[in-house]
């Protein structure tokens, strides 16, 4: 996608941040844990934080059978999705050119219910995999009456915009002259060192010993 799919998705604030391709859309979405998902209801507009991951050409995310969250997106309800990375505060010269950088996406639609225990236990492989690879091989596997218990959905990426601001501030020409530090303050999610739980003394596997690496 080089264009927005749809007129809802077409970026019109600052149009040269925005991206419509899957790469840039794919590499957002690889790089979080979190998506915020906005809906509306009888009881108003909600915006809740949910783990997410990424199977191909859809988001997935889980929960309780029990969360009225997942009940109504599993009823299809209309929703919006953000995803965001701040990558760093700009700094220029004038207080309104202040900015910052950032990674964004934006989706819309309505989620699908993975119906069968086989497709979700699939998709719940793959949320172990994306928490660390091998993973599932260790820990005990969903029972069926835990993944009875859950809902797994899965929303098409096909409506979606990315956004992306890097670089320098932008000030204006008659704020040149001010004597103002000016520049980026990046900012980074960093892996520390793993905390290994007490009396836990299970050799640390690949994924834990390469964690800050
Ligand atoms: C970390 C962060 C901090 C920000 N802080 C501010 C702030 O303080 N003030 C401010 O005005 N703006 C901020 N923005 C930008 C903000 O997200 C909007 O892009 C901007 O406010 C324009 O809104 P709009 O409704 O006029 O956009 P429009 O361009 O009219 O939006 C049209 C469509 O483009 C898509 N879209 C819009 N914004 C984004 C986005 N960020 N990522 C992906 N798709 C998008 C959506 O589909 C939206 O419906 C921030 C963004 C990020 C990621």
């Amino acid at each position: 996608m080089s264009t927005a799919s749809s007129p809802r998705t077409k970026i019109r604030r600052i149009p040269e941040n925005a991206a419509y391709d899957r790469e840039t859309l794919y590499a957002i979405i690889d790089a979080t844990y979190l998506c915020h998902i906005a809906f509306h209801d009888d009881n108003g507009t909600h915006c809740l934080p949910m783990a997410c991951w990424r199977t191909g050409e859809y988001l997935y995310i889980h929960g309780s059978n029990g969360s009225r969250l997942m009940k109504q997106l599993a009823g299809g309800l209309e929703v919006s999705i953000a995803i965001s990375h701040l990558d760093g505060l700009v700094l220029a010269r004038s207080a309104f050119n202040h900015s910052m950088n950032y990674r964004s996406a934006v989706i819309y639609g309505q989620f699908q219910k993975i119906a069968t225990e086989a497709d979700k236990s699939t998709a719940m492989d793959a949320f172990m995999d994306k928490i660390a690879i091998g993973r599932k091989n260790e820990a005990r596997g969903g029972s069926q009456q835990e993944l009875g218990a859950t809902i797994v959905l899965r929303i098409p990426l096909n409506e979606a915009a990315a956004k992306v601001r890097s670089g320098p501030p932008i000030d204006d020409e008659k704020d040149l002259h001010i004597q103002a530090w000016t520049g980026v303050l990046p900012i980074v999610a960093q892996h520390v060192t793993p905390i290994a739980e007490a009396g836990n003394d299970v050799a640390e596997p690949e994924y834990v010993l390469l964690w800050t690496k």
